[in-house]
């Protein structure tokens, strides 16, 4: 099944019920069952169903389901934030004393989240990306994990992901990549050797924020026996589901960050029109771009798409249908910037990405607003940047939008 098709088909039973046309919003805490032996089986797995929606709901498996088809692995598990899923993936393979290899142009949280999990022992080193001998250089003995986002945000660099995953593997270490700014209609990581695949579904899957999730898919392709991860040990009777059932039977449970039925349900609403939203998005991001580099000179655009990008490449290797919705421009000083943003009309001054609606954002003063200097600059972010995260609109009204708002800075 092609992308379109996929999202509208792929992964999620029919309700033989009723007929519903939608995935129900089953609205339960818990789940009772005919007997206690029944429920005694579900306990033990060995029967399916369901127990209490913390570790487990209808909508929410519908909804898990449908990512995994569409990111092209064998599992997935739904979350209450995209933080949550990335805490959750990398708690699942690290222990005190692990390493771990980042990208330095990561989304401002996960570079929070990093540096918060040192006071648990666990260390991460943040590397070039796309600098093959620096990442190769970078990974020690006791690292356990490589790191990456396909187009980092906001700096919007295009990993290269066959080559990261190569390098990973050679080191007998799983490649985790987070694919929100990209999402599987441009490209699916694990068909570049990805292990585990992230999203924050709060962005391009939902669509139009109606709420926070996130959800990890596992490939099943990694080997957790190789020797290097004997926290996997008690898991190898499940073979390549070793890492979703770690994951389900321990910190998922554990944590309780589980995703709510209701944004399950939006996810799965939003799912239906992802790639027509994003196709569309893409597209203006293009238009966009293309019209601020030829018609105000003093902006400098950074966009994957444009062949000034240095990702412009790779970006053609990895992505198919489109560069993404992000565009960052950079204006000459952080005044400009915000006399841009508070000029626009049509574009929301939001920390988001992935509406419907375009955004904008300064990345210095807000979501990396906590990084050291040094951390923002090798993450891409200056103090004249701004971030757009184009939206569906008609592409006249945005450019006619961005043409008042630039006229209204002198010298752009
Ligand atoms: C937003 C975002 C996250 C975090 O997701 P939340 O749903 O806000 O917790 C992680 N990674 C990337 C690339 C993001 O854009």
């Amino acid at each position: 099944m092609k992308f379109n098709t996929a999202v509208l088909h792929e992964g999620v039973s029919r309700d033989e019920r009723f007929g519903a046309t939608l995935t129900p919003i089953y609205f339960s805490s818990a789940f009772q069952h005919s007997s206690a032996e029944e429920l005694a089986d579900v306990f033990s797995h060995k029967k399916p169903g369901f127990n209490y929606t913390r570790t487990g709901n209808p909508t929410v498996s519908a909804f898990e389901n449908r990512m995994t088809k569409l990111e092209k692995g064998i599992a997935s598990i739904g979350f209450s934030s995209g933080m949550a899923a990335v805490s959750n993936a990398l708690l699942n393979i690290l222990s005190s004393g692990d390493h771990v290899v980042a990208t330095a142009t990561l989304y401002g949280g996960t570079i929070y989240l990093f540096n918060d999990l040192e006071q648990f022992g666990i260390t991460t080193t943040f590397v070039r990306n796309n600098d093959f001998e620096q990442i190769e250089n970078a990974i020690r003995d006791n690292t356990k994990v490589l790191f990456a986002e396909t187009i980092g945000n906001p700096s919007l660099d295009v990993t290269d992901l066959g080559k990261l995953a190569e390098i990973a593997h050679r080191h007998n270490i799983p490649f985790v990549v987070d694919n929100t700014v990209a999402t599987a209609y441009l490209v699916r990581p694990v068909e570049f050797g990805a292990d585990v695949v992230i999203n924050s579904s709060s962005k391009y899957i939902n669509g139009n924020s109606t709420g926070i999730s996130g959800v990890l898919t596992d490939s099943g392709n990694f080997n957790w026996n190789n020797g290097k991860f004997q926290n996997f040990d008690k898991f190898k009777k499940f073979g390549k589901f070793a890492f979703i059932a770690k994951l389900r039977n321990g910190l998922f449970r554990d944590l309780g960050a589980c995703l709510s039925p209701q944004n399950a349900f939006y996810n799965l609403l939003g799912l239906e029109t992802l790639a027509l939203r994003f196709e569309r998005s893409c597209s203006n991001a293009l238009k966009l771009a293309r019209w601020i580099a030829e018609n105000h000179s003093a902006v400098t655009v950074n966009y994957p798409g444009l062949e000034t990008s240095p990702s412009y490449e790779i970006a053609g290797r990895i992505l198919k249908g489109g560069y993404g919705s992000i565009i960052t421009i950079r204006v000459g000083s952080r005044e400009n910037a915000f006399k841009i943003m508070n000029s626009l009309k049509l574009a929301y001054i939001t920390s988001n990405i992935g509406d419907t609606k375009t955004l904008v954002l300064h990345p210095a003063s807000t979501i990396t607003v906590n990084n050291t200097e040094e951390q923002r600059i090798a993450s891409g972010v200056y103090q004249d940047l701004v971030r757009i995260s184009v939206g569906v609109e008609d592409i006249e009204d945005l450019i006619e939008d961005f043409d008042q708002a630039f006229k209204s800075v002198e010298g752009v």
